[in-house]
Parts: structure tokens; sequence; C-alpha cells
């Protein structure tokens, strides 16, 4: 039983250095988030290369722009494109508008769209329905 206890002790030390690199991997991962998701295809696990970054999903590789912050802004589109006002995009899936018994349907193409904040961040005319409001995941730049 003793020698049982010496030898688990025994075990303990040597395991307690490896909490370390345990510890910075875990800080690598959170400065890996702070850099934007790939445009090509939307994976968060991009990370830094130099001035570039580089996405390992899709092997997109891109310059960090200055304009970083403003990009975790950015409304972006079901596959992560960014949108901007006047855009069009098409409806992903069928979308009921609130308090009417019409649906948007899936494949619906918006025109000119205008960014807002919110939860529903773009406003727009839905040919057919009239003046709503849309959710940037339900929507693809088209
Ligand atoms: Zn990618």
């Amino acid at each position: 039983m003793e020698a049982g206890t010496v030898s688990s002790a025994g075990c303990f030390a040597p395991t307690e250095p490896l909490l370390q690199p345990t510890r910075r991997s875990e800080m690598w991962c959170h400065a890996m988030s702070a850099l934007p998701a790939c445009p090509e295809c939307g994976s968060e696990f991009t990370y830094e290369d130099g001035h570039m970054c580089v996405c390992p999903e899709c092997a997109h590789e891109w310059a960090k722009g200055a304009d970083g912050a403003d990009d975790a802004k950015a409304v972006r589109d079901v596959h992560g494109n960014v949108l901007a006002d006047g855009d069009s995009v098409t409806v992903i899936k069928d979308l009921k508008v609130k308090g009417t018994s019409s649906v948007v349907k899936v494949g619906t193409k918006v025109r000119n769209i205008r960014l807002v904040d919110g939860d529903h961040n773009i406003d727009c005319k839905v040919d057919g329905i009239g003046a709503m409001q849309l959710k940037s995941e339900y929507v693809k730049k088209a």
C-alpha cells in the first residue's frame, strides 16, 4: 500500500510542468479568435502569418486590413461575405413576416438593402410584401 502511495506521488511531480504548455495554447487560441473569420469559407480558425491572415481550412490568404475594427462590426451574410448598402441579396430560407401571414420564400431576391443596427440588421423592401427587416444570417449576397 505504502509503495503505491509513493509511486503515485512520484507520478504527480513530472506532470506538473505540463500545465504550462496547456495554458499557453489556450492563450494562443484566444489570440486566434481575435482574427477575422476567413472571407472565403467563414472559418474562424484563421491565423496570422506575418501581415497576412491564413485560413487552414481552404488555404485562403489575405492581407490584414488596417480597418480590422470596422470589419468586426461588418454585417455578413450566411457565408461570411461582408454586405454593404445597396447590395442585392437572396433569402436562403422561408421567412415568416412577423404579424402577417406572408412568407418571404427561399430564393427571393432582395435589391438595394440598407444596413441598420440591431437584431434584424438589414432594412429592405421585398417585392409583393413591402418594407421589412431581415437578419443577415438568413441571406446570401446575390
Ligand atoms: Zn477559408
